[in-house]
């Protein structure tokens, strides 16, 4: 599986380390709340949601939704739909919304609005990757990890067909890769 990535644009350490440093911030800021609620983004976020929250000295829950807007290729569809809702009420919460990457920002715009019409008290988006050029609605992450290239990319959460999540890493595949699976 390492033998099909072209290049690594950020490495495990570099991403544990940036990981570490939201950790703190979100200490800092969410310092003191008693009803904040990690809401991590199936299936991409599952990695960097629990290495975050497991460096959080906060009294937080966490809880999981997932939406899709891409259908296994390597390209937005535009349409978002909820495949998976909360467990928990989120009215009057103080959510963090954890993701893997902002590419067009419409699963978050989705996201955001969804939360803010169940009562959420306050909402922000913290993610571990953010592809500024890759915006078609007009949403911004509070807390970002590293900008990234507007390139198809995989590893730490983010898949192709299924595969590569569990790369420690994030990179690109070689172009002989999509050519076997198409
Ligand atoms: P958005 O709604 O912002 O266009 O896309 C959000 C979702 O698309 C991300 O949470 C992620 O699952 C997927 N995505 C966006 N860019 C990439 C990428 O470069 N690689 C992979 N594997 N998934 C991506
Ligand atoms: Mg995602
Ligand atoms: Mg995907």
């Amino acid at each position: 599986m390492n033998n099909d990535i072209e290049r690594i644009i950020y490495s495990k350490q570099q991403i544990d380390q940036r990981v570490q440093e939201l950790a703190d911030e979100l200490n800092h800021d969410y310092a003191g709340k008693k009803n904040v609620v990690v809401v991590a983004v199936l299936t991409g976020a599952i990695m960097f949601a629990t290495d975050l929250y497991k460096k959080l000295d906060l009294y937080a829950h966490i809880d999981f939704v997932d939406v899709s807007s891409y259908q296994g290729g390597t390209s937005s569809t535009g349409s978002v739909k909820l495949l998976h809702d909360l467990k928990n009420d989120i009215a009057g919460k103080d959510v963090i919304i954890c993701e893997d990457i902002v590419d067009t920002g419409r699963t978050l715009k989705f996201l955001t609005d969804l939360l803010k019409d169940r009562g959420a008290n306050s909402i922000k988006i913290c993610s571990i990757f953010d592809k500024p050029a890759g915006r078609a609605v007009d949403v911004s992450a509070d807390y970002v990890g590293f900008d990234v290239p507007n390139e198809f990319l995989v590893g730490y959460g983010l898949d192709y067909q299924g595969l590569y999540r569990n790369l420690p890493y994030i990179g690109v595949l070689k172009p002989e890769v999509y050519k076997r699976n198409s």
